[in-house]
């Protein structure tokens, strides 16, 4: 397989900073200049289209609406009528029949007429205003059988509640752009256009493993000293969500050939290549060893917390750089909450560009901390938080008990990240802090 390298930065951009204490937004800024978005597309259809990146521009092949209809259930007439001096206060009107959405009056309404008009039907030829059905009173004429409506024209004006043609969308406008990161109104939108399918990035591949001689997986015997492999399935679930093509390459011990050859296979495969543990400086971090080997990789430590030690380049599958296939490489922290905090403040923007699409920042909300937090000027923490609104809507935190690195509990038990900025130091209790919720609405 041939694919192109596509990284743009030369590897000096990697350790241009102080490797002790990379600052966050650093960190972000230098992973984003490595990505280059995928180049390949595919056609999809668009129920599969959801979370999926536009490949091109959606343009409207028609105005949508398709004709002006009306916007509420009563009857449609020619505004001029209104402008009659005649007619100032009450009109009266004849109804010549009716209009239903998808059966449209069929002829032309004569002036002294109007039409019975349901929501979503066509304006008929000649009539520009709908007045709402619970305005008028109706009045049966014995002698002819046909009907009238009266009622106050006030505040009813030419063109009231009528929907224009292409007020929506209008024919060979775009609809949406390339890049978009589409969603369930979009999926809707471009079924309102009539189209079937979409042009859309292909998905992004990324492999994922785990390393540890301590690991052993959920349904095994837990041996004395070993822990189960909790970051594989994090990692799986946070890519889930991402519409990305997950490569799960398992467990791997901490043997140098043994992550060698994962790693190799993992950049035959993958765009991207995700690891957990074994990036710190201990006896048993032989990933740090292999990486330095197999890639052009730097070792960070960023000015965050959880997650301090991060590998970040790329690894290439001839075992050296420049030979064979490049993917970039995430070498994440192995502390679970780390694990999560490195994957969603630096990796996830990542493979969102990677995706085509343009990252876009997390909203913070200020609320009120119940509680004072230790911070050390210097770095940037991800606390974990439970937020919400008071009886005076006023938005509130309060941390979860531990904030250990350790405790994947926390985010469990938290709905958000508090987020404490580089310069933050130590907060009271009734202090203003930022927190990223965790759920989003779309
Ligand atoms: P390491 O980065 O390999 O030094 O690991 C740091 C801590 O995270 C150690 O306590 C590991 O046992 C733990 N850890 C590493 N990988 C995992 C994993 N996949 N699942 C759960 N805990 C892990
Ligand atoms: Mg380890």
């Amino acid at each position: 397989m041939t694919t192109p390298n596509t990284f743009s930065a030369s590897a000096a951009s990697l350790t241009q900073f102080d490797p002790q204490a990379l600052p966050v937004s650093a960190a972000q800024a230098i992973v984003l200049e490595w990505v280059t978005p995928l180049a390949q597309s595919e056609r999809v259809p668009l129920r599969d289209a959801l979370a999926r990146v536009l490949a091109a521009d959606v343009i409207s092949p028609i105005d949508v609406p398709a004709h002006d209809n009306s916007a509420m259930d009563g009857y449609a007439f020619d505004g001029a009528a209104l402008s009659n001096p005649a007619n100032t206060a009450v009109l009266t009107l004849t109804v010549a029949g009716k209009a239903f959405a998808g059966h449209p009056f069929p002829g032309e309404v004569a002036p002294g007429h109007c039409v019975r008009i349901m929501t979503g039907a066509p304006m008929p030829a000649g009539c520009d205003t709908v007045v709402p059905q619970e305005r008028v009173s109706m009045h049966a004429d014995d002698d002819s059988a046909s009907e009238t409506v009266t009622f106050t024209t006030d505040g009813l004006a030419p063109g009231a509640n009528r929907r224009r043609q292409g007020e929506d969308l209008a024919r060979d406008g775009v609809a949406l752009r390339t890049g978009r990161m589409l969603r369930a109104s979009d999926i809707g939108l471009m079924a309102s256009l009539g189209l079937v399918d979409v042009k859309v990035k292909r998905r992004l591949r990324v492999a994922y493993f785990s390393t540890g001689d301590e690991l052993r997986s959920p349904g095994q015997p837990l041996d004395a000293g070993c822990i189960y492999d909790s970051n594989r399935y994090t990692l799986g679930a946070m890519l889930r969500r991402l519409e990305v093509e997950p490569i799960d390459l398992g467990r791997v011990r901490d043997d140098p050939d043994a992550l060698a050859a994962t790693l190799l296979q993992a950049a035959e495969s993958a765009d991207v290549v995700l690891t957990s543990g074994g990036v710190s400086v201990g006896e048993a971090d032989f990933t740090r060893t292999q990486l330095q080997t197999l890639g052009d990789v730097s070792f960070w430590g960023l000015a965050m917390r959880p997650g301090r030690p991060l590998a970040f380049g790329r690894i290439w599958s001839g075992g050296r750089p420049g030979v064979g296939r490049a993917a970039l490489l995430f070498g994440l922290p192995g502390n679970p909450v780390a694990t999560m905090v490195s994957f969603y403040q630096i990796v996830r923007p990542a493979l969102i560009a990677m995706s085509g699409a343009t990252p876009q920042p997390v909203p913070l909300i200020p609320a009120r901390c119940d509680a004072p937090i230790r911070k050390r000027a210097g770095r940037t923490e991800f606390q974990r938080g439970v937020a919400g609104r008071d009886a005076h809507g006023q938005w509130r935190v309060t941390p979860t008990g531990s904030q250990s690195s350790g405790a994947l509990s926390t985010m469990s038990e938290a709905n958000c990240f508090i987020v404490l900025a580089h310069e933050t130091a130590d907060l009271d209790a009734g202090d203003t802090v930022d927190v990223m919720l965790f759920d989003g609405l779309v």
